[in-house]
């Protein structure tokens, strides 16, 4: 596990690395295949799946952004004893297609075996979150969060999650369009709020009124919002953030609420 600059965060944890979604804005992809060392998996598994039982020293990606076991970290957990707020596979879509249900069982196992932390998962296959209940395999400890990417209402996340009695999260990071949470079929008990950054040339710019829209709809259903810094760097006037888990969830609405008269009375 590592300190990590996700604000959200304290640590995250990569024993699953490498992503097939294709997303064009990945950050991670970027960073995986500037440390591919280009290694050849003397024994891949079927569909180019990737397994490590031990660490390749001169490299922590040595094959790119392809999905890939680091077994070996399976115990990092356990021996970091001060509780943090993990991030689980930052590098990685956990719950993607491709990734077998072995693989994601031995992540959520090495998880409740360290009940010291926070685990904050995310996915833009929050169908996968389902498949996994109905087999009684995802956990419902209060301290795992199951986050989805929802970038505009598009976002699978909108229309699957329901009825599934777990902690659960909206990264709405990169913003990249107006989202109606109204439309949702079961709504999060978080919402982190966060722009696009690097400079491709398609680069989303949030709206006001996009984020707006969600503040407000998050302050009359007092659902807890993070703003990340990315997305103040465009509008520093965005009130504090908060967490579902702090005593400053009361808190919520009324600075959403101030917020959202503040802005009425200026337009
Ligand atoms: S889901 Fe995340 S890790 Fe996967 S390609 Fe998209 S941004 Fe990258």
């Amino acid at each position: 596990m590592n300190k990590t600059k996700i604000d959200w965060a304290t640590m995250s944890w990569n024993p699953v690395t490498g992503c097939r979604h294709g997303c064009p804005y990945c950050y991670a992809r970027r960073t995986a295949r500037r440390f591919d060392a280009g290694c050849a998996d003397p024994a891949p598994l079927p569909g180019g799946l990737h397994v490590l039982t031990e660490k390749i020293k001169a490299t922590p990606y040595p094959y790119g952004f392809e999905p890939t076991m680091h077994r070996y970290r399976l115990n990092q957990p356990e021996r970091q004893e001060e509780p943090q707020t993990v991030f689980v596979c930052s590098m990685a879509d956990l719950f993607g297609r491709w990734v077998p249900t072995s693989w994601i069982v031995e992540v959520l196992d090495a998880c409740r075996r360290a009940p010291q932390h926070r685990y904050l998962f995310l996915t833009k296959n929050p169908a996968r979150y389902l498949e996994l209940d109905h087999m009684a395999l995802l956990p419902h400890e209060s301290n795992f969060w199951y986050g989805s990417t929802v970038a505009n209402e598009d976002a699978e996340a909108m229309y699957t999650m329901q009825g599934v009695a777990i902690n659960s999260f909206w990264s709405m990071e990169p913003l990249l369009g107006p989202v109606d949470m109204s439309k949702a079929e079961g709504l999060p008990q978080w919402v982190i709020l966060g722009a696009e950054t690097g400079n491709r040339r398609e680069k989303v710019v949030p709206r006001r009124e996009w984020v707006d829209q969600i503040v407000q709809f998050c302050a009359e259903n007092e659902i807890p919002v993070f703003f990340k810094d990315n997305l103040r760097a465009h509008f520093p006037d965005l009130p504090p953030s908060t967490f579902p888990w702090d005593d400053r969830e009361s808190k919520t609405a009324k600075w959403a609420a101030n917020f959202m008269g503040r802005f009425e009375r200026q337009v």
